[in-house]
């Protein structure tokens, strides 16, 4: 096992300037991820040039792959880097380890990216449960365990980004909506309180932009990080929206 390893990084002062690359070597450390890498450098912030820089910006909450913040590109592959083991990405063969900001979105600094457009859609398809008031309303309606099961996967979407960043659809390119605001259409759908909204919600889905725009390329689900099952929902939010379009025709 190496005791050192590199870390190199792409990096971007400001959204508006361009970007460049800087190497840092670090001492080997049992258990570390690359958030610990991220910790060592600002601690010590000089490349392998022996120049001394500024710490490296990324965005980062719980450190336990529950936020998705820390969401950028290690070694080419969209994930959190508080769940990416130094362990797992050296080998004999490879002693650097690379980082990049996600690439659709605007880069705000360094590594730590504007998801802005991922939370904009989610307000688009109203992904939240309507209340009128604080007031105790007794308890809600009952789900089937069967309904729990299928509802729970969708509700640990944490709006990371992955599946966003590995689809073809998405990005500055497209006006695309993305499988993660896809599948919570389908999460708060399948809600006996947020069902009330439906229609709503499918119809946020069924202009530009929305479920028609997926290529059914299917990156999003090989790289989200909850194997939430994505092509699974888009698939259920078109049968949805069919139904809803057929609605909207007949009661016209
Ligand atoms: S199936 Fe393909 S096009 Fe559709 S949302 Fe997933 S990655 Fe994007
Ligand atoms: S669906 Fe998965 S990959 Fe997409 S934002 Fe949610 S947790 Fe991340």
């Amino acid at each position: 096992m190496r005791d050192q390893f590199k870390v190199r990084i792409k990096r971007q002062d400001r959204p508006d300037s361009g970007s460049y690359w800087q190497s840092f070597e670090l001492e080997r450390e049992a258990g570390m991820n690359m958030t610990t890498c991220l910790q060592r450098i600002a601690a010590r912030p000089q490349t392998t040039d022996q120049e001394d820089t500024t710490p490296v910006a990324y965005e980062v909450a719980c450190l336990e792959e529950v936020c998705g913040s820390c969401t950028m590109l290690v070694n080419g592959r969209v994930r959190q880097a508080c769940s990416a083991l130094v362990d797992d990405l050296l080998d004999d063969m490879n002693d650097t380890i690379t980082l990049e900001p996600m690439s659709k979105f605007p880069v705000i600094r360094d590594l730590f990216v504007d998801r802005q457009k991922m939370f904009d859609n989610l307000k688009t398809i109203k992904g939240w449960i309507p209340v009128d008031g604080y007031h105790a309303t007794g308890p809600g309606a009952r789900q089937s365990p069967k309904q729990q099961e299928a509802a729970y996967p969708l509700s640990e979407c944490m709006t990371c980004g992955c599946c966003v960043e590995a689809c073809p659809q998405f990005g500055p390119h497209s006006d695309f909506i993305g499988p993660a605001a896809i599948s919570q259409v389908v999460y708060f759908n399948s809600n006996p309180v947020g069902s009330f909204n439906a229609a709503e919600r499918l119809k946020a889905i069924m202009g530009p932009g929305g479920i028609t725009d997926c290529g059914n390329a299917q990156n999003c689900v090989e790289v989200c990080p909850k194997d939430i099952p994505l092509t699974n929902s888009i698939a259920k939010a078109s049968r949805a929206a069919t139904m809803q379009a057929l609605r909207s025709l007949f009661n016209k």
